[in-house]
């Protein structure tokens, strides 16, 4: 079985491995296709818009992992059009299934996208024009395929001009309205046209060849071929809408057993069903079994002494009873009692959650479902769901309560930090005190959560504002406790706030602590949130654009439970299709940098470990960076080096070095600019040019002059000072090798 997955960035090691295998079908497939291209993959991924298209890339996988093909979409938002940069199988066969279901795929994702129109590119298939007897074959298979869709060459324009004398077998510009039945206008396709050879093929076609190309599309509308292959009454123009991404749903498949039967325990086995009725219907899940994780994973959290308390405990309490603790340590918590039944105080910081012979095996199996889709999320999944009874996060390091056991989300962000910072956002009504308590020392895990305030809501004694952290931890943990009464659109104030902490934090997982009893007539809770705001809650979190943990916690009215759990996931899922596909530089604001122009004597190492670090530049640049700081502390101002230092709560995030050309009146050169990885895409680059470029005006100066190279390699550092409003004054060809020549930039400062 083969499963479509987008695969968003290579942060993730699941997703570098999957990224290797692509690489590997590329080389095998496009021999024309540079290695640096190739290995600059991750690159593009990562910091979107570089390029100045948003590449997103499908895979297709065995259950194994292994990869079996691949599509590559280039989205353009601004002028609003897809191109398919790429689609391969293993195989070699891009006609079968597999490459028509990454074809659906692609196709489903630009009508998402909402750019209404697909292109890409096709070797020809006239025989004149490909004298290659097998790729010929190749060829018309290909162009056979895509007619079915109504996808067919552009005709009557130069698109297949040869750029060099001699150059054959140009390609055609294929182009697919996809659902809709719709003439190509000239004036956008012309933009298209101009945007793809500008930038896919940046430094390959020269300026005269783009603007020759774009203004031989004459007619209006621009003419398809007509069909060659199939009948244009059996195309097929409708979007298959069953490859969209799912979420991962894992149910704890044993939460039934654990049924409280005392009057009043709301925790009971119809809240899951009543969930699960509503998610069935919305299409947007799909189910995964729980697999069986081993102990370690708990103890990482949890005292051993605790774990294995819970588990003896359950077992010796006889079928059909319940333990409840009702004496407590207050006094003498290093000595725990003998007797079993008061043994439970020990451990327990209620008289409402009991030990019976159901509790462990079932909070155990929920721990399982919580790792399971922790493991989804390593596996590349955006968002995974587990929906577990009994919840969690009321169980401390050594302490059970409040209907938990085992900290689910605590024991799935703590399994995820071995792969970057996590963020645990807690929305349920009661205060999240386990993965408090038990993150409380550590910086790598933010804990924040919303609740009541516990003047007047469970659990009492945490969830204040003044508790902060403590140690290496303070300031990662943060409480908004509310008052009694919450409406949706107070609570969303409160909600704007926790998200703003979490960006700051910048993690690379989300995982949330989902509480339903916030909702309007909860028997747990005080607050009105109606259905809708739960869905509008769902798309502020997705709009962080994280890769998303949700699990289940409390909420407990079984009538608006369903509709108010599908109601978050479609806000959810919304929200972080519309965060991912607009993630801009502008978009993910930096907060607390601060300038400074003077160097300090430590200046010369942060720089070189700052310009090492960005990869970007050899060894021989590396020394020439440092010694323009160096000269700037020994001669001042006379060096004619000018610098601006971007700090981030003193760390260095990037900086640039400028200074006056010689012998002019007002030209100023920028000669260095270099951003910390950490900062990229965060529009730190532009801010340290804006500042510069404001500098370099107060000075009285009116031009500045930027030097880059040619090369692919250089693509991103030419789009970003496109971005910025530089021009492209010349070219001088072969400058730094054949090949490479040097772009000189120019702004004019008014
Ligand atoms: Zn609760």
């Amino acid at each position: 079985m083969l499963r479509i997955r987008r695969i968003f960035d290579d942060v993730l090691p699941a997703n570098r491995e999957t990224l290797e295998q692509v690489k590997v079908i590329l080389r095998d497939r496009f021999s024309e296709i540079s290695e640096e291209e190739i290995e600059q993959l991750g690159e593009k991924l990562r910091n979107p818009f570089k390029q100045r298209f948003r590449p997103i890339l499908f895979v297709a996988k065995t259950l194994r992992s292994r990869v079996k093909g691949f599509a590559m979409l280039l989205h353009e938002p601004e002028i609003g059009f897809c191109f398919l940069d790429w689609i391969a199988t293993a195989s070699g066969r891009t006609g079968g299934g597999l490459g028509g279901a990454l074809y659906d795929r692609v196709r489903r994702e630009a009508v998402d996208l909402g750019a209404g129109e697909l292109f890409f590119e096709c070797l020809p298939d006239d025989a004149e024009k490909c004298p290659d007897e097998a790729l010929l074959k190749e060829n018309r298979a290909r162009l056979r395929f895509y007619e079915r869709y109504g996808a067919r060459p552009i005709v009557n324009t130069g698109y297949e001009l040869p750029v060099n004398p001699g150059d054959s077998c140009m390609p055609h510009l294929v182009y697919d309205a996809l659902d809709a039945v719709k003439p190509l206008r000239r004036a956008f396709a012309r933009k298209v046209v101009r945007a793809i050879l500008e930038r896919k093929y940046s430094g390959y076609c020269p300026a005269e060849y783009v603007e020759k190309v774009v203004a031989s599309f004459r007619e209006d509308p621009v003419a398809l071929r007509e069909f060659r292959y199939i009948k244009p009454q059996a195309v097929k123009t409708t979007v298959n809408d069953r490859s969209i991404e799912q979420i991962a749903l894992i149910v704890n498949d044993r939460h039934q057993i654990h049924h409280v039967h005392e009057r009043g325990y709301v925790e009971s086995p119809v809240r899951v069903r009543s969930i699960l009725a509503e998610l069935d219907k919305s299409g947007l899940f799909a189910r995964l079994k729980p697999r069986a994780f081993a102990d370690k994973n708990i103890h990482a959290v949890h005292d051993t002494d605790f774990v294995s308390y819970l588990k003896h405990a359950s077992e010796d309490v006889p079928e059909g009873k319940s333990l409840y603790p009702y004496v407590f340590p207050v006094r003498n918590k290093t000595r725990p009692p003998r007797e079993p039944s008061v043994l439970s105080g020990y451990y327990c910081i209620d008289t409402f959650t009991p030990i019976n012979r159901n509790a462990y095996p079932a909070a155990r199996r929920g721990v399982d479902c919580a790792l399971t889709a922790a493991r989804e999320i390593l596996d590349g999944r955006r968002v995974a769901y587990a929906l577990v009874r009994p919840p969690g996060h009321h169980a401390e390091r050594r302490a059970f309560g409040g209907f938990c056991y085992f900290n689910n989300n605590a024991i799935a962000a703590q399994y995820l930090c071995a792969y970057g910072k996590v963020a645990i956002l807690d929305i349920d009504y009661h205060h999240g005190n386990g993965q408090q308590d038990i993150f409380y020392r550590r910086p790598d895990v933010l804990t924040v959560s919303i609740h009541g305030h516990p003047r007047f809501a469970y659990p009492y004694f945490t969830g204040f504002e003044d508790e902060r952290g403590e140690g290496e931890g303070e300031g990662f943990n943060l409480n908004l406790p509310r008052p009694e009464n919450l409406d949706g659109e107070r609570y969303r104030k409160t909600l704007g706030k926790a998200l703003h902490r979490i960006e700051e934090f910048s993690p690379q997982f989300l995982v949330v602590a989902l509480g339903l009893d916030t909702a309007k007539g909860d028997p747990t809770g005080t607050w009105s949130l109606m259905a809708k705001d739960f869905e509008e809650n769902g798309r502020l979190i997705g709009t962080l654009g994280l890769p998303t943990l949700v699990v289940q916690e409390g909420g407990y009215r079984t009538r608006t439970l369903g509709q108010n759990a599908r109601n978050f996931f479609r806000g959810l899922v919304q929200g972080h299709m519309k965060a991912v596909g607009n993630r801009q530089e502008s978009k993910v604001r930096l907060h607390g940098v601060v300038f400074r122009y003077e160097l300090q004597p430590q200046d010369p190492e942060r720089i070189r470990r700052l310009t090492e670090i960005t990869g970007f530049f050899s060894t021989a640049e590396v020394e020439v960076a440092v010694e323009l700081v160096n000269e700037r502390l020994a001669k001042g101002v006379q060096s004619g080096y000018h610098f601006v230092m971007a700090e981030h709560y003193g760390r260095l995030a990037g900086y640039a070095c400028y200074g006056p050309v010689a012998c002019t009146v007002s030209s100023y050169d920028l000669y260095w600019i270099a951003v910390h990885p950490d900062y990229q895409g965060k529009g730190l680059g532009r801010r340290i040019l804006k500042e510069t470029e404001r500098l370099i005006r107060e000075s009285s100066g009116s031009r500045v002059y930027v030097e880059t190279s040619q090369r692919v390699q250089y693509a991103s550092t030419r789009a970003f000072y496109e971005n910025c409003g530089y021009r492209q004054e010349t070219v001088l060809a072969d400058f730094y090798a054949p090949g490479d020549g040097k772009v000189v930039y120019c702004k004019a400062l008014t």
